[in-house]
């Protein structure tokens, strides 16, 4: 941030009085404008065993495959941010189950949130952000061309619960750009 989203002035960064990291204060208005983490959902849904992948049709990554995941808006539970996000990307209809995996992407700033979930017909397609869409079993699934660490953490945890038939929470860090 360079200029106060509330005035249009320049912000410097420097630490507050009582706070003890440095933030965003405009040199007008002095407003503190605190950036935190953004939170990044999605699910992965499964039809009959396999599992719903999307190549993505926009930076960054494109070209490279994921489920369906994306920035939560404010007003969502994280469960509706899932399920419209995979409308949104592979015109599914899913039913969110429990949750799978939390990644905190430290470099990006990001926690990505991923849930398991149903999705409640075969039927699928291609929405704006997607260039196709498939089902895929777990030998079939394109590992080097996964789009993001924090998706391929969901989808080998997915496996390994499914097998283990149970259904875990897992967390992981990541902390280096791609
Ligand atoms: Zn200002």
């Amino acid at each position: 941030m360079k200029y106060c989203p509330a005035c249009g002035q320049p912000v410097e960064r420097r630490v507050p009085p009582g706070d003890n990291l440095p933030r965003a204060v405009c040199t007008a208005c002095g407003t503190i404008h605190y950036e935190n983490p953004r939170i990044v959902v999605g699910c992965v849904p499964e039809w009959q065993g396999r599992i719903l992948l999307c190549q993505r049709a926009i930076a960054p990554r494109r070209g490279f495959w994921t489920t369906p995941a994306g920035f939560f808006e404010i007003g969502e539970t994280l469960q509706n941010a899932a399920a419209r996000e995979s409308l949104e990307e592979a015109l599914i209809r899913v039913q969110i189950g429990s949750l799978l995996a939390i990644t905190h992407v430290l470099h990006a700033a990001q926690v990505h949130v991923t849930f398991r979930a149903r999705m409640l017909d075969g039927e699928f397609g291609v929405g704006a952000e997607t260039l196709q869409a498939g089902l895929y079993d777990e030998r079939e699934i394109p590992w080097e061309q996964i789009a993001f660490p924090s998706i391929s953490f969901a989808l080998r945890c997915y496996f390994e619960d499914r097998r283990a038939a149970r259904e875990s929470l897992h967390f992981s860090d990541v902390d280096r750009p791609l």
